[in-house]
């Protein structure tokens, strides 16, 4: 029996919560004496496969094809049912993103697997998985084993540590007869300008109510994309209506682990510190020094936002500059 990680990719450039999947692979592999199977679907992404062997994986299968070009569930489920099959696999991880949740849930249905999704913490004792996951907008956490022969598990991004632990990669190219997909994607129409993704970004400027109104939001973006990062914010931000939910970080919205996270005008709330705790550096600016953020930041700004984040935006312009 071997773990299969599915190794996400877009545009033939691996998501961060690839690397993650296989480190988490190979960290249960390790417990459990076996290896880790990595898996690449796409249309040319042999290219990027042996990066998949610096965080543990022995053996990358590369599935190459026109019509896995874009994403399908249909088209990747044949894929990595293939390699299950293949390859024995029992347990087969995968990354909770948009993508990784819809190929996780056929993959399970197909092999009539249990499936654990948004997982947050996996335990090995005597061979058997113990499976942490939120539950109830993450009031709650569940710990749940999973009974059929094959469990599959999609990873909560940003949660475990992608590490390199590399090992002798054999890469092979894997051919497979396509049925036919049903629904194809035709077109990806990405979002106007160069917005960075929250959850891949390793700058963070996130934002709570201190900003006081919606019209002094650009200030956070203005910073964030000054310093080439993404911008959050805070529930309280979200549920006012200020921003949508895709930029809410914290339990109920996305987990983040920036190397810089700049949180302005946030209480520092326990649902918030959920989701951007791990983050390297903290950065806190907030008017109240008694404000519980500046408890976890490593550097604090005791003051106004308004008049912070100008001057702040302004240095990191005229540092770029030099
Ligand atoms: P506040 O708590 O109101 O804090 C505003 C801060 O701004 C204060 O510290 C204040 O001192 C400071 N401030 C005010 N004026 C200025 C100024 N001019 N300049 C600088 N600083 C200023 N929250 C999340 O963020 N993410 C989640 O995923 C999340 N999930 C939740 C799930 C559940 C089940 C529950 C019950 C709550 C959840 N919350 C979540 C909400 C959380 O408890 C807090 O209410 C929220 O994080 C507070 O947002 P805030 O820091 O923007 O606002």
């Amino acid at each position: 029996m071997s773990i299969i990680a599915f190794a996400e990719q877009r545009n033939n450039t691996f998501r961060k919560a690839a690397f993650e999947t296989v480190s988490e692979a190979k960290r249960l592999a390790d417990k459990l004496g076996t290896q880790v199977i990595a898996v690449i679907a796409g249309s040319s992404v042999s290219g990027i496969a042996a990066d998949l062997g610096k965080f543990g994986a022995a053996k990358v299968y590369v599935i190459e094809d026109s019509a896995l070009a874009n994403y399908s569930t249909e088209g990747y489920t044949q894929a990595l049912e293939e390699v299950i099959k293949k390859e024995n696999g029992k347990i087969v991880l995968l990354a909770a993103t948009a993508m990784g949740k819809d190929l996780s849930s056929r993959v399970a249905a197909r092999f009539k697997a249990g499936l654990a999704s948004d997982v947050t913490a996996i335990s090995v004792d005597g061979g058997k998985l113990t499976i942490t996951r939120p539950m109830m907008a993450g009031k709650v956490f569940q710990k749940i084993s999973i009974s059929t022969d094959i469990q599959v598990i999609s990873l909560r991004p940003n949660i475990f540590r992608a590490e390199e632990n590399a090992v002798p990669a054999s890469i092979e190219k894997l051919s497979i007869a396509l049925r036919p997909i049903r629904a194809r994607v035709k077109e990806v129409i990405a979002e106007s300008g160069k917005k960075v993704e929250l959850s891949e970004a390793d700058i963070i400027v996130s934002g709570g109510r201190g900003l006081k109104v919606p019209e002094n939001w650009h200030m956070v973006v203005s910073l964030a994309e000054s310093l080439g990062g993404a911008h959050g914010a805070t529930r309280a931000v979200v549920d006012a209506g200020w921003r949508p939910h895709e930029e809410q970080v914290g339990q109920t919205g996305k987990t983040v682990s920036p190397k810089l996270y700049i949180a302005v005008g946030i209480s520092g709330a326990i649902q918030h510190l959920a989701g951007m705790s791990s983050s390297k550096y903290i950065v806190a600016i907030n008017n109240d020094p008694e404000a519980p953020i500046f408890k976890v930041a490593d550097y604090g700004i005791v003051g106004d936002a308004t008049d912070i984040l100008p001057v702040m935006t302004e240095k990191v312009k005229a540092m770029k500059g030099k």
